[in-house]
């Protein structure tokens, strides 16, 4: 069981549909070299994605029009749940040569390498992907797979994509090249997320935040952690696999989490309610800092070498004018990617306060449910006796609330000294 969606956990209705899609894009396959031109049609607004001959007929009758393949695919489901290695995933196997995704061959090995010339990969590492960067990625995409097969498009984060960059890639799934697969990642089909003209042109897989035992178990087979760490950093990361990981092998992560789970305690009046803001800001800038410094130093020394820097010899002078634009741009980049990593880390901490008050809020109700924390959950279950369910709501709430603003670009140190005192007066 070590094929390319064994680490797709919890998520066995949509490994079924994927399985049955690289089946039916292996027969396109198949139909084409025996010598018939093969082709997809794309998802229309109304219907599903149906899978027909270019005449749009019954040329592939035997395969289940339901579990056809399409151009165009949206993964949708909660951070952690998986988009990302669920696309990988399907990337592999439709380039897979058994068309299973079997995990051994050279197609299924290099793409989930990273290496596979015929799958390109979008990760974001700023804000927001820009339409320069999409319309080089769709007329490379138009090419003909050099290895016979698909060539494929994984945009991670297709929510960042600018209005300008989702236009360019619209137009794309509205005329794929015959052999263009694109597989975008979103946490769900809302028009804030992703447009709904994209959306009506791709066929959906919603993933579902799995289950702590799941997490749990993965965590054990694949990484050798031991079962009881597994299945505490799987309830504390609350169905976030990568999260869940970090916690168990990553000591610096788990004083963070301790760090920000002493908040509660911690409020006891307006100062140390402002206290607690600048320290969970002042937090996430140096997790951030930590985790983008390295990228950056490496990523400036390669862009000089490559500019020649220090060259005296005739041309010097002027390809140094151009390099500054160059490294403006580079620094340009470097300071989106910063901004977006303090985000994430600040959004990380206020999901771990989020579990603590909603802990607290089912200790409140005697809900009969497992604590998200299981080692802060005497505190909760003082928390829920002061401030019994409503009290406990509130102060859910109220993080919810700064993380919703945080993402409609209210200033973070706003947005969380708004929540620390609303968490003190509750
Ligand atoms: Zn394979």
């Amino acid at each position: 069981m070590s094929d390319v969606f064994a680490d797709l956990v919890g998520q066995d209705e949509a490994v079924v549909e994927l399985r049955r899609a690289a089946a039916a894009a292996a027969a396109v396959l198949r139909a084409g070299a025996a010598d018939r031109a093969p082709a997809l049609i794309t998802a229309g607004p109304a219907s599903g994605a149906e899978f027909a001959g270019p005449d749009g007929g019954a040329e592939f009758a035997e395969v289940d029009p339901a579990a056809g393949m399409t151009h165009a695919w949206i993964f949708t489901g909660p951070p952690g749940s998986g988009r990302s290695v669920a696309a990988r995933a399907f990337a592999a196997a439709l380039q897979c040569v058994h068309g299973t995704g079997c995990g051994e061959c050279p197609g299924c090995r290099t793409t989930m390498g990273g290496t596979h010339a015929d799958v390109r990969l979008v990760v974001p590492e700023g804000l927001s992907i820009g339409v320069g960067e999409m319309r080089a990625l769709v007329l490379r995409a138009a090419s003909t797979p050099s290895g016979g097969r698909w060539q494929v498009v994984v945009i991670e984060d297709a929510d960042r994509l600018t209005e300008a960059a989702g236009n360019a890639l619209l137009k794309a799934i509205e005329e794929p090249p015959p052999r263009t697969v694109f597989l975008l990642c979103a946490p769900s089909t809302h028009p804030d997320d992703i447009s709904v003209t994209i959306r009506s042109r791709c066929r959906v897989v919603p993933l579902r935040q799995p289950p702590a035992d799941a997490v749990a178990e993965v965590l054990v087979r694949r990484d050798g952690i031991a079962p009881d760490v597994a299945q505490w950093a799987a309830a504390a990361a609350q169905g976030h696999v990568g999260r869940a990981r970090r916690l168990a092998r990553d000591p610096e992560a788990r004083k963070r989490r301790e760090a920000v789970l002493a908040v509660p305690r911690r409020l006891t009046g307006v100062g140390a309610a402002f206290d607690a803001a600048s320290a969970l800001i002042e937090a996430a800038e140096a997790e951030a800092e930590a985790s983008v410094t390295e990228a950056d130093t490496t990523e400036r020394a390669a862009l000089e070498t490559a500019l020649g820097a220090g060259g005296t010899g005739r041309g010097a002078a002027g390809a140094m004018r151009g390099a500054a634009g160059q490294l403006k741009e580079l620094e340009k980049r470097q300071k989106s990617r910063a901004t977006r990593a303090q985000r994430d880390a600040l959004d990380r901490a206020l999901v771990d306060l989020a579990g603590f008050y909603r802990d607290a809020l089912t200790m409140a109700l005697r809900a009969p449910v497992a604590p998200v924390h299981t080692d802060t959950a005497a505190l909760a279950g003082a928390g829920a006796q002061k401030w019994d369910a409503e009290g406990s709501l509130r102060r859910l709430e109220a993080v919810l609330a700064c993380r919703a603003a945080i993402e409609a670009n209210v200033k973070p140190r706003i947005a969380v000294e708004a929540m620390m005192l609303a968490l003190w007066k509750g």
